[in-house]
């Protein structure tokens, strides 16, 4: 799919490295797998987590203007009849009669199979629902239909009323929510970019009609800052105008957000101005009032809204993809990921220059505690030789090596060594924290 090929090495080499160091390994591998799933180890989670509430605190935390929830991933089936997702959320699937292959039309050339090659083997597309269907309670019947949500957005939009009868918040302001979203995707491929469980960050912000724009560039400018934290560099990032052709026919307003992965120039998120959709909707469906009063007047409307959404895996896989880098270091080639230090999954490790002496070992147990106490994300290494656990930290990109030797013990200093530039530098162990 990608046109570099030298760029679809680079991919290989994180999803090996994610596994191999315990990032994010294959969903349920030990039983052969489950397509579309991916399972985070130690390093993974904590990286994810550092994405996640780097997000939380720029979008919610450091604003005056947006509220967290957190809803039921379970909703009532009716929220997705009136979204239109039951109706529409699908994608075009067509099936080689061949090999019996299944594929989004969409996304290949659909003269020819992209498994078999046989030639013409394809009927018409069928629109496929993406949504998971389950139960809900111990009858199976139509009545007991619930979904997985496909999306969080709207686990966000019927708890509008709630937040706005609970904190009357001026406008505009937003809601927040983080969590898991789920879609059984056709084809899920290219690592975690595409996958059938997944985690989305998504901000639905009210506005006055007539007010949409300001709040939309701003949205914008606050979404550029937060993909600037995460270590992306500027130019692989791009802004595409979708055009009204490929919008949702009550968006007025689409910008999706494209990176340059490993696997090509791909959509990292979106944000659209969505006008009172969703919330007339509501309106109409659920047969309750959506309309905001302004304060002291007797101005009433359903307000509009604003949807920054991002997908908290593709984040995560531009972040690694930002950080590998292979590089030389006194003509030793070696793998290192540079995280942002915010980012790391592991901030310090600290090591005894040799194991198997107790007086270096007791004080390095020192040093551990004095950091992870201040820092948490902490790890201890005493295996094989400094060489090579520097090697393995710059792997999983642990931005600061700390050993402790014999003259440690003495002056009490530590060197602590640069994962970047690899300059070692001695401080005193009472300035570490
Ligand atoms: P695509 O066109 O790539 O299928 P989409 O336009 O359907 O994506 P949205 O419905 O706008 O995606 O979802 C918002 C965000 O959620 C996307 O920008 C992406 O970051 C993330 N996302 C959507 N589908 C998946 C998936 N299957 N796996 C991982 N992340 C996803």
């Amino acid at each position: 799919m990608s046109e570099n090929t030298e760029k679809n090495v680079e991919m290989e080499n994180i999803v090996s490295l994610a596994k191999r160091r315990g990032f994010i390994y294959p969903g349920s591998d030990v039983y052969g797998g489950l397509s579309g799933t991916w399972d985070y180890g130690p390093l993974g989670v904590a990286l994810k987590r550092n994405v996640m509430q780097l997000w939380w605190k720029m979008f919610v935390d450091d604003r005056d203007d947006m509220y967290g929830v957190d809803a039921a991933i379970l909703m009532n089936k009716k929220v997705w009849e009136a979204s239109g997702h039951t109706a529409t959320f699908t994608d075009p699937l067509v099936e080689c009669s061949n090999c019996h292959g299944r594929f989004r039309a969409d996304k290949i050339d659909t003269s020819k199979c992209p498994t078999c090659g046989k030639e013409n083997t394809f009927g018409e597309a069928r629109q496929f629902n993406m949504m998971f269907k389950t139960h809900v309670g111990a009858i199976e019947d139509d009545t007991s239909i619930s979904y997985l949500r496909p999306e969080t957005a709207q686990g966000i939009f019927i708890n509008f009323k709630n937040v706005v009868d609970t904190f009357y918040p001026d406008l505009p302001f937003g809601l927040a929510q983080q969590g898991k979203a789920f879609r059984n995707e056709i084809s899920p491929r290219d690592f975690i970019f595409r996958s059938r469980e997944f985690e989305q960050m998504e901000i639905e912000y009210f506005v006055e009609p007539d007010k949409w724009e300001a709040s939309f560039n701003a949205l914008l400018a606050d979404t550029h800052a937060f993909l600037n934290a995460l270590g992306l560099p500027q130019d692989k990032i791009h802004e595409l105008e979708v055009p009204a052709e490929d919008r949702a026919h009550y968006s007025k307003r689409t910008i999706d957000i494209e990176y340059d992965f490993p696997i090509g120039k791909e959509e990292l998120m979106g944000i659209a101005y969505r006008t009172d959709f969703d919330l007339m909707n509501i309106q109409n469906n659920a047969g309750k009032s959506m309309e905001y009063t302004i304060k002291g007047t007797n101005t009433k409307f359903v307000p509009h809204v604003i949807e920054p959404s991002f997908g908290v895996e593709r984040a995560v896989m531009a972040v690694m993809a930002a950080a590998y880098t292979e590089d030389e270091v006194n003509g030793e080639k070696r793998i290192v990921m540079k995280f942002p230090e915010h980012l790391a999954p592991v901030k310090y490790c600290v090591s005894p220059l040799l194991k198997n002496k107790p007086e270096l070992v007791e004080k390095a147990r020192e040093v551990y505690q004095i950091l992870k106490k201040k820092h948490g994300n902490v790890m201890w290494d005493d295996n094989g030789n400094i060489g090579k656990r520097y090697r393995r930290q710059d792997e999983i990109g642990t931005p600061y090596c700390v050993v402790v030797d014999f003259d440690s013990l003495e002056d009490n200093n530590v060197t602590i060594r640069d994962r970047d530039t690899t300059e070692q530098r001695r401080v005193a162990i009472a300035d570490l924290a």
